[in-house]
């Protein structure tokens, strides 16, 4: 065996000459023998033997292939068809042609012929997956982007028929709207070779409009760079959310109305409600000071009686209105610390405390809770408040505060050394405008504790108290414990 030979049969394809008059081979390399299992024999000697081992269904179509290679004696061809092998499997085979022409004449045809059954069977399962495929799909190829396959749902998507679509340019169809990530995406398409979950919106014949969730892949079909498109229409989804948004926006600006409705009124009242009482103390003390000597001591009470009575309700005007807050405006929760909260809350009582010789004892450190600051100040500096205050005036006032950190809560105790409070009355105090003594012997307006429960609910948490009527009182008020706090439970 000569080298070339020895060469040409080293090569993982079928190489052979085939003589045109003779209508038989004249060189089959040995892959032949291997690939489709006929000796190379055979080949060579029986007549015909190319059209007779072909597909009976590519029978025509090749020898069309054949008389139009011959008549314009094309230099270079390739073509791809299938051969019925010894074992009776059938191969796809892909040929590279080349003519031999001899005084113009064409005298040979010489090729290369390779197995790709392996791969056309994986490109037959490819395509069976993509005409069943649930989601539109298409292929174009890569050069000059026309369609050469899609499947129904496509056809359905675009609402132009399959003709309309395959070999159409795309500046014909005009599929897609333009849109403003296109040189970005062209650009990640080819330096990765695809493109993920790219929002577009695509233009239907009738010339509605969609949007799509497209995915581009590059692949290779036959042999030639395409791009496979992969569309999922997403207009329902997109509408669905957007009157979500819609509808989440009109609620918002509907609680933000109300709130601010609720400010307006609110604001409205208090300021007509206070114009009457500020005349009322202003005229009682103009009486007091320019008609005092017209006035005994019974008329002189009597205005020290009106100005008092106008401050009284100038005082539950205000707590109206602080408790109303509550329940109205909006609260954002977070996480808090407790030290922080009671500190601030003593340092605004500090004159107060000095004032009555209070002793407040705080154990250290205190937990972090999940609430609203400036409320829970308000909360603590009440609780001290009627700590310090309900004391008989011969007792020095005790305070003394800590927390306890149980299962996700944390608890918070205020005690005193005070008067107590009656089992029977425990629940009572916290309603507004509850007080169980008179103005004169511990002053108050009775909105305190009131604030204190209801803030404490809207931090989604509890109040209570233990006490005993001489034996002091301990209340508590308990809140979600931060998640991140330091301290151990
Ligand atoms: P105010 O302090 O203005 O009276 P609160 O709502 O704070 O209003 O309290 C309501 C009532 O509960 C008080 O009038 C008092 O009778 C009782 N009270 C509150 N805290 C204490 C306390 N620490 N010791 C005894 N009684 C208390």
């Amino acid at each position: 065996m000569g080298k070339v030979e020895e060469l040409l049969n080293s090569v993982d394809a079928i190489i052979w000459e085939w003589d045109v008059r003779e209508k038989r081979y004249t060189f089959v390399s040995q892959q032949a023998e291997r690939i489709l299992g006929y000796p190379l024999s055979q080949w060579q000697t029986e007549s015909e033997f190319w059209l007779v081992h072909l597909h009976p269904e590519d029978k025509e179509r090749m020898v069309a292939f054949q008389e139009r290679l011959l008549r314009e004696k094309l230099e270079q061809a390739s073509v791809d068809y299938r051969m019925v092998a010894a074992d009776g499997r059938i191969l796809w085979l892909r040929e590279r042609v080349t003519v031999v022409v001899e005084d113009g004449k064409v005298t040979k045809l010489r090729g290369v012929t390779m197995d790709i059954t392996e791969a056309k069977e994986a490109e037959e399962r490819f395509f069976k997956a993509f005409h069943s495929s649930l989601t539109a799909m298409a292929i174009a190829r890569q050069e000059d982007r026309k369609f050469v396959e899609v499947n129904d749902q496509f056809v359905a998507l675009t609402g132009y028929s399959r003709d309309e679509l395959i070999e159409q340019a795309p500046e014909k169809l005009q599929l897609w709207l333009p849109s403003p990530d296109r040189a970005e995406k062209e650009e990640q398409l080819r330096r990765q070779g695809e493109i993920r979950e790219w929002e577009k919106r695509l233009k239907r014949k009738d010339g509605s409009v969609r949007d799509v969730l497209t995915s581009i892949v590059a692949i290779e079909i036959g042999g030639q760079p395409c791009l496979l498109f992969n569309l999922l229409d997403i207009t329902e989804r997109k509408q669905a959310e957007a009157i979500l948004r819609d509808a989440r926006n009109a609620l918002e600006f509907q609680v933000r109305q109300r709130t601010s409705d609720m400010e307006t009124f609110v604001y409205a009242v208090s300021h007509d409600l206070r114009a009457p009482l500020m005349a009322l103390e202003g005229f009682a003390q103009a009486l007091l000071e320019d008609y005092a000597d017209r006035l005994n001591e019974t008329g002189r009470d009597y205005c020290r009686r009106i100005i008092n009575a106008a401050r009284k309700m100038d005082q539950l005007i205000n707590a109206v209105l602080d408790y109303g807050r509550l329940s109205y405006r909006e609260l954002t929760v977070g996480a808090v610390s407790l030290e922080r909260i009671v500190d601030d809350a003593l340092q605004l009582l500090e004159a107060y405390l000095t004032q009555k010789d209070a002793r407040v004892i705080v154990t250290r450190p205190l937990p972090e809770v999940v609430g609203h600051y400036a409320l829970l100040v308000q909360i603590v500096v009440n609780l001290l408040t009627n700590a310090v205050k309900f004391t008989p005036p011969d007792r020095k006032p005790e305070v003394k505060v800590w927390a306890e950190k149980l299962e996700g809560i944390v608890r918070l105790w205020v005690e005193d050394n005070g008067i107590g409070i009656p089992v029977e009355h425990q629940e009572r105090i916290f309603q507004p405008f509850t007080r169980l003594h008179p103005e004169t012997a511990y002053p108050g307006v009775g909105i305190g504790l009131a604030i204190v429960k209801r803030g404490v609910e809207r931090m989604n948490g509890k109040v209570g108290v233990l006490s005993e009527p001489s034996k002091g009182s301990r209340f508590w008020i308990e809140l979600p414990a931060s998640k991140n706090d330091p301290l151990p439970a």
